[in-house]
């Protein structure tokens, strides 16, 4: 990649890592007092708590794949796929900074191979 594409890969990273890191900082939904009234409005809350925190954990995991690339974008191996070692096409890196693997062995990784 030129020096201009790494630079904007690395405004594109923390752009995103701004926003993930505020999404991280919303409080939870706390429930609130449980009442003996309408089984269906705890079932809803339970949901409502359940969903933040699977997204609670989605954004924790972005986060953890920006964090990575930008070390790589610091250490100089950014945009070199971990597992095969060959270089991420710029294409891809434009769209996806964050992504750790080229597209074949990102494939590869998602069957757990
Ligand atoms: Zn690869």
């Amino acid at each position: 990649m030129s020096p201009d594409q790494l630079a904007a890969a690395r405004a594109t990273l923390e752009a995103a890592r701004r926003r993930l890191t505020d999404d991280l900082s919303e409080p939870p939904e706390t429930p609130s007092q449980m009442t003996y009234g309408s089984q269906a409005a705890a079932a809803s809350e339970v949901f409502a708590q359940q969903r933040d925190l699977a997204l609670r954990d989605k954004s924790g995991k972005g986060l953890e794949l920006v964090d990575a690339a930008l070390a790589r974008l610091d250490r100089g191996t950014f945009g070199t796929c971990l597992r095969c070692g060959r270089a991420i096409p710029d294409e891809r890196l434009e769209v996806l900074p964050w992504a750790a693997f080229c597209v074949r062995c990102q494939q590869l990784e998602k069957d757990g191979r």
